[in-house]
């Protein structure tokens, strides 16, 4: 990579981080996120951002939130913001892009419970999981791999165009997707196309088929820790090299 991260994190500075995880994503004693909400506003604070949002996993995710929790979320939202209260904080959600009537592991009656849904491609049932999983690690015939493309390319489109979604998640990444199909989605719904700091796609390649369309991107740390809320530099330097306009990236702003 042809770009300085330290010059790049001089010269820009990230507005907001809208994708972190908290021990809200957890499966029994297991916690897939490691910080709870306070450590991830604490260091949201300490980094200046002007906004966080907690967006802890969809529901049919293995390690998924609890949606019956989202009240007890709020309240240690608020209870955070008592000592810092010059940032604003969101309760969002990672939904999954599963096969149900709305395309999505959060129904329309459950959207209210957010202040806004943002979405991705998992391991998790309703998605050709196990085909997915083999495809994306292992060599897999070809025209099974065509197909399975399409299917989860059809997949997003629909959950795209039946819900308002905040930012598509780490397109691509976890399952092979036509990324044409899916900028022009983004394109006719205003979603955000996600530059990811935690995932390997979209990676350069992609991110040079994303551009040419008329999209706006947006760059999370999808932090699992609370160290890494913040995190854009190594995104940011991927967009460059894409040779992505950094005025197209909504929550990045020159110092
Ligand atoms: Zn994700
Ligand atoms: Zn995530």
């Amino acid at each position: 990579m042809g770009f300085d991260l330290e010059k790049i994190k001089k010269e820009y500075r990230l507005r907001y981080d809208h994708h972190t995880h908290t021990i809200y994503s957890r499966v029994g004693p297991y916690f897939h996120g490691k910080g709870r909400i306070i450590d991830n506003v604490r260091a949201a604070a300490k980094r200046g951002l002007e906004s966080l949002a907690i967006t802890d996993h969809g529901p049919s995710d293995f390690y998924g939130l609890d949606p019956r929790k989202t009240p007890q979320m709020r309240r240690e939202i608020a209870a955070a913001l008592l000592s810092f209260p010059k940032l604003k904080v969101y309760l969002g959600v990672e939904a999954d892009i599963v096969d149900t009537p709305n395309g999505l592991d959060v129904p329309p009656e459950d959207f209210a419970k957010y202040d806004f849904v943002n979405a991705g491609y998992h391991y998790v049932p309703k998605c050709h999981m196990l085909h997915n999983f083999v495809a994306f690690r292992m060599p897999w015939p070809k025209k099974l791999k065509e197909k399975l493309r399409l299917r989860n390319t059809e997949r997003i489109i629909k959950a795209l165009r039946n819900n308002d979604i905040n930012i598509l998640t780490h397109p691509g990444d976890k399952a092979y997707i036509d990324e044409h199909a899916v900028a022009k989605a983004c394109e006719e719904t205003g979603t955000l196309v996600e530059i990811n700091a935690r995932h390997k796609h979209p990676d350069v390649r992609d991110l040079k088929i994303y551009k040419k369309y008329d999209i706006n991107f947006v760059i999370s740390s999808d932090a699992h820790r609370p160290k890494h809320v913040g995190r854009y530099a190594e995104s940011l330097a991927l967009a460059l090299e894409a040779g992505i306009d950094p005025a197209r990236i909504v929550n990045i702003e020159k110092r």
